[in-house]
């Protein structure tokens, strides 16, 4: 799944919002970036195993935008809302969509009030990068496993560059 849309400082803080959230409901994140300069956009690149229910995925989808709008006054995510509609229509009538876009509403903010720091730490780190990668997002969100494998590349470059 990606998400594309506009924006720069605050851009980071709508691509660290998918991060977290799609993190918290079991997503494996390939990486993230605001690259896309010309057009002010970034993306956020993750896949959901199994059978995501319909309002864990609506809930990645409206993470971006409600992180930005934490941050931001004015924010520009309406492909966001649109990709979160046409999912919430699927097999529904528009009722029952208002319904899931709502449930789907809270599902995405508890996890990023329980995890603001690391939007914010994730966010800081994405705009000053411009990209990282899955392994990257996963030492940041606390798995220690990738963290030593990051830290044993890390190593390894600074070995090959170090002068004989
Ligand atoms: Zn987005």
């Amino acid at each position: 799944m990606r998400c594309t849309h506009g924006h720069q400082y605050t851009t980071a803080y709508h691509e660290s919002g998918h991060v977290v959230v799609a993190h918290h409901f079991a997503a494996m994140l390939i990486g993230v970036n605001i690259r896309m300069m010309e057009a002010q956009r970034g993306e956020t690149i993750y896949s959901l195993t199994g059978d995501q229910p319909p309002e864990e995925r609506i809930a990645i989808i409206l993470s971006g935008p409600i992180a930005q709008a934490r941050v931001a006054a004015n924010i520009n995510a309406v492909s966001d809302r649109i990709d979160a509609s046409r999912l919430a229509l699927q097999d529904r009538t528009k009722p029952e969509a208002y319904v899931l876009l709502a449930k789907a509403t809270q599902l995405a903010a508890k996890p990023l009030d329980a995890r603001w720091s690391d939007v914010v730490n994730i966010a800081e780190i994405l705009f000053r990068q411009k990209q990282l990668n899955g392994l990257q997002l996963a030492a940041l969100l606390g798995d220690t496993d990738a963290a030593e494998i990051l830290e044993d590349q890390q190593h390894y470059r600074r070995r090959k560059k170090a002068p004989r």
